[in-house]
C-alpha cells in the first residue's frame, strides 16, 4: 500500500484529555500541547468532575500562561427543550478564550457562531466523519477541525488528511465503545441514562448470563475467565507502536480518550506519547523505544490493547471481534504524589493515595524524564516523624534519602 503524504515531517499536536483543574495541570506538564474538558453542562461525560464556569476560566488563563491550548467540549446531542438553557450557558462562557468547542451537531455550530461568531470549531468524534468531503462540507460551515470516526483505517485517514481543506485529528489512545463512534442506546435501555446526553453508565461491562424464554428465572452463567464476563467489552485502542505511521497520515492532531481517569493514568499516557512524537521528530522511533514505551502504558490500569480499525486491515478483523481477556488489567497501583520536599531526610514528601509498604517496588514518573524504579528501603510518616512500615492512604510520608524530584512527580507501588 502506498499512501499519499499530506506532509512528510510536522509533528501533530498532542491533545489530552482532563476532568479537572488538577489533571489539565498535570497533563500540560507531562507534555500535551492542548487539553481538552467538559463544563458542567452539556458535554459527553457529565458523571465525571467537570469544570465549573470559574474553572473553565482558570483552566484556559493557566494552559495560555504556558503557551498551551484548551478546548471545551460541548459534544452531547441537545434536545429541543434544552435549547434555551443551552443558550443561555454559551452566554455565561462567551468571554472565556478557549483555543476551540468541540461540538458534534452543525445547529449547536449555528448557535455558537451566533453568539461568539469568531470561536474556532472542532467537530467530534460522535460526528462520525468518514470521508473528505463530510470533512470539506463542515469547513465550508465554519469548522477549523474535525475529529474522523475511530472506526477508519490508516489508508482511509491518510486519503481525507490529504483531501481535507481544515485539520484532521484522529483518536489514538483510549476506551473504544462497542458502538459506532459512541453512538448507542445500550446504557439508556437498560440503566435509562442517555450516553448521547453524557450519561453512559457502561452498561456495556456489566455482567451478563444466558437465559433459556421458558425458563425466566434461570440464568446460565457465560464464563470467560475467572475474572469475569465481558460480552460486550471493546479492548483499548493503543496506536503508540505504529504511531509514527499515524503521524505519516498528515494528521494535525492525535487525541487521548478518558476525561474522567485520573492524573496517574493522564500524565502516564501524556508522558508516553509525547516521548513517541519527539523521537519521531529527530528520527529515533526504533523497535527498543517503541517497546519501552509499551511498558510505560502497561504500567496504566487498561483493557487489552487493540490497534483497533486503523490497522485491522478488514473491518472484519478476529482481534476487535474477539473480547476474550478484556477485563482491566492492573500491575500497578497509583500510590502517591508529592507534596513537598523534607530537607532533614532528604527525600520528597508523598501523599498517599493508596497503601504503601517498605520493601514494596516504587516507580517515580517525573514530566520530561526516565521513570526511577527502586525498592522502597525508609520512610518517615511526615506527621508523627517517626519511622514506619506502612503509610496509608491520605497520610503523608518521605521518602528517606531520595533526594529531590519534580513537583509534579507520581509514585507507583508494583503489585
Ligand atoms: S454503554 Fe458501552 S458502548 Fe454504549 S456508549 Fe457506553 S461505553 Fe459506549
Amino acid at each position: 500500500m502506498v499512501l499519499q503524504y499530506r506532509y512528510s515531517k510536522k509533528i501533530p499536536e498532542l491533545c489530552v484529555p482532563a476532568g479537572n483543574l488538577k489533571i489539565l495541570q498535570y497533563a500540560l506538564e507531562y507534555g500535551a500541547d492542548a487539553v481538552y474538558a467538559g463544563g458542567s453542562r452539556f458535554n459527553l461525560r457529565t458523571l465525571g468532575d467537570n469544570f465549573t464556569i470559574k474553572e473553565l476560566q482558570a483552566a484556559a488563563d493557566y494552559a495560555h500562561s504556558i503557551k498551551k491550548k484548551f478546548y471545551l467540549t460541548l459534544n452531547a446531542i441537545i434536545s429541543e427543550n434544552e435549547l434555551e438553557d443551552f443558550k443561555a450557558y454559551i452566554d455565561e462562557i462567551k468571554n472565556i478564550e478557549f483555543d476551540a468547542v468541540i461540538i458534534s451537531d452543525p445547529g449547536i455550530m449555528q448557535i455558537i457562531k451566533e453568539i461568539i461568531p469568531d470561536m474556532r470549531i472542532h467537530i467530534s468524534t460522535q460526528a462520525s466523519v468518514s470521508n473528505h468531503e463530510t470533512v470539506n462540507f463542515w469547513g465550508a460551515l465554519g469548522a477549523s477541525r474535525v475529529n474522523v470516526a475511530r472506526e477508519l483505517s490508516l489508508k482511509e485517514v491518510a486519503q481525507i488528511c490529504k483531501k481535507s481543506n481544515i485539520e484532521i485529528e484522529v483518536f489514538v489512545h483510549g476506551a473504544l465503545c462497542i458502538s459506532y463512534s459512541g453512538r448507542c442506546m445500550l446504557s439508556k435501555y437498560l440503566s435509562g441514562r442517555d450516553a448521547n446526553k453524557g450519561e453512559c453508565s457502561h452498561t456495556c461491562r456489566w455482567k451478563y448470563y444466558l437465559m433459556e424464554e421458558k425458563r425466566p428465572n434461570t440464568f446460565f452463567p457465560v464464563d470467560q475467565d475467572k475474572r469475569g464476563t465481558y460480552i460486550y467489552n471493546s479492548r483499548d485502542l493503543c496506536l503508540i507502536d505504529k504511531l509514527d505511521m499515524v503521524v505519516n497520515t498528515g494528521a494535525d492532531s492525535i487525541k487521548i480518550e478518558g476525561r474522567m481517569k485520573s492524573e496517574n493514568y493522564v500524565s502516564t499516557v501524556t508522558w508516553v506519547y509525547r516521548a513517541a512524537l519527539d523521537l519521531i521528530k529527530n528520527g529515533e522511533f526504533n523497535r527498543q523505544k517503541k517497546s519501552a514505551l509499551l511498558k510505560e502504558l502497561d504500567k496504566t490500569t487498561h483493557r487489552t490493547f487493540t490497534s483497533g480499525f486503523m490497522f485491522s486491515g478488514s473491518r472484519k478483523s478476529p482481534e476487535l471481534a474477539d473480547n476474550d481477556n478484556v477485563g482491566y488489567i492492573k500491575k500497578y497501583r497509583f500510590s502517591g504524589s508529592v507534596k513537598g520536599f523534607s530537607e532533614e531526610y532528604n527525600g520528597p514528601v508523598i501523599l498517599a493515595r493508596n497503601q504503601v509498604r517498605v520493601n514494596d517496588i516504587l516507580d517515580i514518573l517525573q514530566p520530561g524524564k526516565d521513570p526511577v524504579k527502586f525498592k522502597l528501603e525508609k520512610m518517615v510518616n511526615a506527621r508523627s516523624r517517626q519511622f514506619v512500615e506502612v503509610c496509608n492512604t491520605n497520610e503523608e510520608f518521605i521518602i528517606c534519602g531520595l533526594g529531590k524530584i519534580d513537583k509534579m512527580s507520581l509514585v507507583k507501588t508494583k503489585l
